[in-house]
């Protein structure tokens, strides 16, 4: 089935304690397609650059199959920027600065040819370009999943709170559920924020995994003690990419299937944060991710007698 996904296209800034890089690629739709186009054959894009952006990272998705009928192009603007530096933990990190450029007034255009779309990814962008491509399309997508972040908590609460109540699974981190409900337990601010509108909701923990929602259903998925973390930029958005493509691949969105779809979705984050930026993500083989996917299962299944 195929995938539609708006988010950030962008220009990162990096500093890790391994090292700092000066401007790469990155951006919440480039994780999220990079790490789909592992799953759907049919993978759309809906973003903006600016001219500034590179045709050699453009001709890279389209490589991965990823179709760019979807991104803008303002020529004469500058493409999103966004600067973080991780902690020691490399868990936690500050945004340094966040230059939102094309994004701010971003006029997202549906394709003709995305219109039939059944799987629509809202990657984190503005709330109300992501409800913006909502309503923009012919006919209700069978699962609509939203991932965003603290800033759209602090400076469009309320945009952020009504595109919330349109969708079917949200995607945050802990912090940002914890912001987002005022409850420090995060099984209470689960159901704070499945009563916003989303049926399912998925709290994702970094290195400690990820809970699954449903109801009063959940899920745990391990996150996998990896040798070397180099930069987890992106491991959320990959997570995403790869547990709406899973869904999509296999067009079952049962509570049973979301289980297997977060487990695909944290393999794929898992080869995120081995290298900087999305290096990792570009040439991966069908026979790694299911050995990464294996590893998942030996790392938790055990009997008790
Ligand atoms: P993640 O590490 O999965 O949370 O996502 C990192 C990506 O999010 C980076 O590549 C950034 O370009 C992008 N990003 C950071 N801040 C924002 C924002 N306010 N809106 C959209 N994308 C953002």
């Amino acid at each position: 089935m195929s995938l539609l996904t708006v988010g950030s296209v962008a220009f990162d800034a990096l500093e890790t304690p391994f090292g700092k890089t000066d401007k790469i690629i990155g951006g919440a739709a480039t994780y999220i397609t990079l790490s789909a186009s592992y799953f759907t054959k049919e993978n759309n894009l809906v973003a903006v650059v600016g001219g500034d952006f590179p045709q050699s990272m453009i001709s890279l998705l389209e490589e991965h199959g990823v179709n760019t009928e979807g991104l803008e192009i303002i020529q004469d603007g500058k493409t999103f920027f966004w600067s973080g530096r991780y902690h020691e933990d490399m868990n936690t990190r500050d945004t340094l600065e966040t230059q939102l450029n094309v994004m701010e007034h971003f006029d997202p255009i549906i394709p003709e040819s995305y219109q039939t779309t059944k799987f629509l990814m809202l990657g984190n962008t503005v709330p109300a370009t992501q409800k913006l491509v909502i309503e923009r399309m012919a006919n209700r997508p069978k699962l609509i999943m939203l991932d965003t972040m603290n800033l759209w908590m602090n400076i469009m609460l309320d945009d952020l709170k009504e595109v919330i109540s349109m969708v079917d699974v949200v995607t945050i981190n802990d912090e940002e559920a914890r912001q987002l409900s005022g409850e420090y337990s995060l099984r209470k601010a689960a159901v704070k924020i499945m009563a916003m509108g989303p049926k399912t909701l998925i709290i994702k923990k970094g290195e400690h995994g990820a809970l699954l929602f449903q109801g009063d259903r959940i899920f745990f998925a391990p996150a996998l003690p990896l040798e070397e973390v180099f930069d987890p930029t992106g491991a959320g958005d990959t997570f995403a990419g790869g547990f709406i493509g899973y869904l999509a691949s296999t067009d079952d969105i049962s509570f049973e299937n979301m289980k297997r779809a977060i487990i695909y979705g944290s393999a794929m984050a898992s080869f995120c944060v081995e290298k900087f930026g999305s290096e990792r993500l570009v040439n991966l083989t069908q026979e790694e991710i299911n050995e990464r996917v294996q590893q998942f299962v030996n790392l938790s299944s055990f009997e008790i007698n």
